[in-house]
């Protein structure tokens, strides 16, 4: 039984490494922080911490605004953060992120990245954006499996009650209203990034309620709703109705406007690789702006701000880095 056991254990071990594959090893050194001390300083106006597509495009935004005194600090070998990829013999494979949805047409510094990317190939004289089919997929229309047959798209439409239906219409017209609904100031209640959503009390309030909370209250009961949603929420969050708040379910579905482009509505950009076509888009960027294989565990911010990384390729030498940078106050 033991070695039956062991033998289990090595292939889990093997099979979870395949799976994330991160430099869990260096990430757990967090926890340990038993980092040597500090041989070598570097100076540079702009760090920017962790290559996903966050830190990629923060190296964009520099670029393209004429500052070149910026850094890019990675503790992995590679760029793309969840937005990474695997190959095998046969394909490129993602390993987080698969696929960009269409943009709201407010979200016009993506657009602009698309354009640049050769994904979005211009503008018809109605406005319409011209996008290139080969980088996009197709949504599968039969796609639930509900009471013994297939059903189109993923929200429940035959073999439900009189009064399901009538949840459902009522659930999806209120959305349609949030979706385009406007504050005094004249930013959406929902909007992408969420940083631009109105912040007033009557948008606010909804993050104080866990959403399961909030639909009860609504009235809304269906079997087959409150399944979709706890899908849809599990699927975007990571939890379902009973953690996230009622701010985020609904953000899930009044975020996206729908309205760039009326030609696709479901389709979303994807590639075999994922999203790391989009990460590998950015690697004009960050040509010798970029330090791999190093390990950020500490920052202070004083009047200067101190970065303690450490440098993992270098380990047997011990070597870590002090990156100083001044505190920047003014924005691009
Ligand atoms: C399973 C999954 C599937 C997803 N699918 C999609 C999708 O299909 N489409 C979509 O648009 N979004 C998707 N998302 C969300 C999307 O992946 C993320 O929003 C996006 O990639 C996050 O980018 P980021 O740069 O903010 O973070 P990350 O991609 O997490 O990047 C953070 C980076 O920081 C590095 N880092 C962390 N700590 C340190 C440290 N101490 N020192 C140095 N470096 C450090 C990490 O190694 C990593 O490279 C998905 C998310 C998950 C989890």
């Amino acid at each position: 039984m033991l070695p039956f056991l062991q033998y289990c254990e090595k292939k889990v071990k093997a099979l979870l490494l395949k799976i994330t594959g991160t430099n869990h090893v260096l990430g757990h050194k967090l926890w340990a922080k038993d980092f040597p001390q500090f041989s070598e300083v570097i100076h540079t106006k702009y760090l920017i911490v962790g290559g996903g597509i966050s830190g990629l495009s923060a190296c964009r935004f520099f670029s393209q605004n004429n500052e070149k005194d910026y850094l890019l600090i990675e503790m992995e070998n590679h760029l793309g953060g969840n937005s990474s990829n695997g190959q095998n013999s046969i394909s490129k494979f993602p390993l987080g992120a698969h696929y960009l949805p269409l943009p709201n047409k407010e979200n016009v510094e993506i657009i602009d990245f698309l354009k640049e990317c050769k994904i979005c190939l211009g503008t018809e004289k109605n406005g319409e954006p011209v996008l290139d089919e080969y980088q996009m997929t197709f949504p599968q229309q039969e796609r639930l499996f509900y009471k013994n047959s297939w059903q189109n798209d993923i929200v429940p439409q035959r073999g439900i009650s009189a009064t399901t239906q009538q949840e459902l219409n009522r659930f999806f017209k209120l959305m349609d209203e949030l979706r385009i609904k406007k504050d005094s100031q004249g930013k959406y209640w929902f909007a992408i990034p969420v940083h631009d959503s109105s912040r007033e009390d009557e948008v606010t309030k909804l993050e104080k309620i866990i959403f399961k909370d909030w639909l009860r209250e609504n009235n809304y009961h269906s079997e087959e709703l409150l399944w979709l949603l706890d899908y849809s929420c599990r699927d975007d969050f990571g939890l379902g109705i009973d953690y996230v708040s009622a701010w985020a379910g609904i953000h899930y579905f009044a975020g996206r406007k729908n309205n760039w482009s009326t030609k696709y509505k479901d389709q979303v950009f994807t590639w075999p690789e994922g999203n790391a076509r989009l990460a590998k888009h950015f690697s004009k960027y960050t040509e010798e702006k970029h330090m791999p294989e190093n390990l950020v565990f500490d920052v202070k911010i004083n009047d200067k701000v101190e970065v303690l990384s450490f440098d993992n390729a270098q380990k047997r030498q011990k070597r870590s880095l002090l990156i100083k940078s001044c505190l920047h106050h003014h924005s691009l």
